[in-house]
């Protein structure tokens, strides 16, 4: 099988194989010391300032997402968040849920984020501000310099989903001053999926000491009373944080996350550039792409039946969408072990499909 989702993805033969191995007792020395070592690539990945802390979840990216809520929001804040896709919609769920006052700026399926989105709420005393670096239901990848710089005028708290985006797109937590940034084991990290990553700036560790989180599995001042000597309060999913470990390191001698970017959107270039050197009928329909994925539109079939009938002819799965998007709408991922090889395969069944007259 050829896995062209976001993820779970390929893992390298490195991670496969401690996927394979017996997973150790870890109250010892030697993992909290991987445990530190995690943290630190991390945050140098990330562009997180010196003394930014990182706490590593046993949950999905999702659990990530409520926690970063849970710990750094509360009542008094007035929170703005950028709804484009199934996960804005989610940070919107849970920002009801747990009722933090907001307002959500609600963009169109594969629209770029603007300028003109922000002129409403300039000056009107928003503390919080939340995005997904990339909505990944959709592709579009937002500026978040624009976010940044509303934020920095406002004084408002930002909570970056970057959930898809980090390590496939460049990211600078400390320049954009983001509070707090989320992301996953399973997307462009490339291990099983059960670890969400958090990294928190001072300002967010400020908000983590000062809250009342309501939730003991994800409080945050629990993790990192915790990890100041490399350990988690509960049993974590130790055998994927090895995982992690070993891709960090990897990424690390493959010239660290610029390099990682670079490969991703290499990647995506030679995709893209096949789409259109042999003129497939898809359209891109993103108004601002990432390098982790492609999404695309077919214009004669329906995306649903096309990814079935890529996995069950091909052997090969391409990422479908669900809801209101699940005929209109599937993505090709540039995240994880993949080659130029594994492109030619998949638009070499593109191109036979068009043959058979199915597409
Ligand atoms: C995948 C993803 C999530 C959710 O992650 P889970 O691990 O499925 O909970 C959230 N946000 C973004 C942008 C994602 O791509």
């Amino acid at each position: 099988m050829l896995n062209f989702t976001v993820g779970p993805v390929m893992s390298s033969e490195t991670v496969r194989a401690i996927g394979a191995e017996q997973v150790p007792y870890f109250r010892t020395a030697e993992f909290s010391e991987l445990m530190l070592e995690n943290e630190r690539l991390v945050k140098k990945f990330a562009h997180a300032s010196d003394d930014s802390r990182v706490a590593f979840m046993t949950c999905s990216g999702s659990g990530g997402m409520e926690a970063a809520i849970m710990n750094c929001l509360n009542k008094t804040d007035k929170a703005l968040v950028v709804n484009g896709g199934s996960f804005g919609e989610r940070f919107v769920e849970l920002l009801a849920l747990h009722e933090i006052p907001y307002k959500e700026i609600k963009l169109e399926h594969g629209k770029a984020l603007k300028p003109e989105h922000f002129v409403p709420y300039e000056g009107k005393g928003y503390t919080a501000f939340l995005m997904q670096k990339h909505e990944t239901s959709t592709g579009v990848h937002y500026d978040i310099n624009l976010v940044s710089d509303f934020c920095k005028r406002n004084g408002c708290f930002l909570i970056v989903d970057a959930i898809s985006s980090f390590l496939a797109d460049s990211f600078d937590m400390e320049a954009t001053n983001t509070g707090i940034m989320i992301t996953g084991s399973q997307k462009a990290l490339a291990c099983a999926p059960g670890i969400a990553v958090i990294i928190l700036a001072p300002e967010a560790l400020k908000r983590v000491g000062e809250n009342h989180c309501c939730c003991q599995y994800l409080d945050l001042k629990l993790a990192l009373k915790n990890m100041e000597r490399g350990q988690t309060p509960w049993t974590p999913a130790v055998g994927i944080l090895r995982q992690i470990n070993v891709r960090l390191k990897e990424i690390e001698i493959m010239g660290g996350a610029e390099a990682e970017v670079a490969r991703c959107a290499a990647l995506a270039r030679y995709f893209r550039d096949k789409l259109v050197e042999y003129h497939l009928p898809f359209e891109i329909i993103s108004e601002s792409l990432s390098n982790a994925v492609t999404p695309l539109h077919p214009t004669t079939q329906s995306a649903y039946e096309i990814f079935l009938k890529v996995k069950d002819e091909y052997g090969m799965w391409i990422c479908p969408n669900g809801g209101e998007m699940k005929d209109t709408l599937f993505r090709v991922g540039h995240i994880g072990c993949l080659t130029e090889a594994d492109y030619d395969k998949l638009v070499d069944a593109f191109l036979d499909l068009q043959n058979r007259e199915f597409i």
